[in-house]
């Protein structure tokens, strides 16, 4: 878990979004490696363990730590750049499941921070890489994503963390990957699918401005 990454994370708790506060116990090269996160509103903590925070309230992570799919391929990381449109740095991608296996590739790539969440075994955390373990819901601010990639076992995590996604941000997904509402398809192969999350455009407020009563996203 990056100290930057940090910023990012927020309770779980049926309370307004709150940032987490952290106590490390190990730390590694600003990856805090064991440790807690802990609410200052609801006093939920999270603990950290081998560079995972869990997220999951003792109810395990979704099926999807235990998908494995078919292998990737030499040029997949360079593929998910494009797809994620990572050509300039800042920020944070979400990968989901079996994604986080180019998580490392993809650091080599892009200056970009990554979060891998429910990741297969082996994949290593540091270098910029934190994970989290997750049940049903994405514990990340709202619109701070600048893309997420969804495997097949993610299908379920899809819509919570599309909603992590800043408007306008890449949704990358496996082809079995149903598109989700709320994406904008951008481009499609026998392999991946890669949208745009839709809302906050210009055009959008001007529709909005013009048919009352106005939804929220
Ligand atoms: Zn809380």
């Amino acid at each position: 878990m990056h100290s930057e990454i940090v910023d990012t994370l927020r309770c779980l708790g049926a309370h307004d979004e709150s940032w987490l506060v952290a106590a490390a116990d190990h730390t590694e090269d600003r990856h805090i490696m064991r440790g807690v996160l802990g609410c200052p509103v609801c006093r939920a903590r999270y603990p950290i363990d081998a560079g995972v925070a869990d997220f999951t309230e003792g109810r395990g992570a979704s099926s999807a730590a235990a998908t494995e799919g078919p292998p990737f391929e030499d040029d997949d990381a360079m593929k998910l750049a494009a797809m994620l449109d990572l050509t300039s740095g800042g920020g944070y991608v979400l990968l989901l499941g079996r994604w986080a296996r180019l998580a490392h590739a993809l650091r080599e790539l892009a200056p970009v921070m990554v979060i891998v969440a429910n990741p297969p075994a082996g994949v290593e955390m540091g270098n910029g890489v934190s994970g989290i373990s997750i049940a049903d819901r994405v514990p990340l601010a709202a619109g701070s994503a600048r893309g997420v990639a969804i495997d097949v076992g993610s299908s379920a995590l899809a819509d919570s963390a599309i909603a992590r996604v800043r408007p306008g941000g890449r949704v990358v997904g496996e082809a079995e990957v149903e598109l989700p509402a709320g994406v904008e398809l951008l481009a499609r192969d026998e392999r991946h699918w890669v949208g745009a999350r839709r809302g906050g455009g210009p055009l959008l407020r001007l529709v909005r401005g013009s048919a009352p009563p106005a939804t929220s996203t």
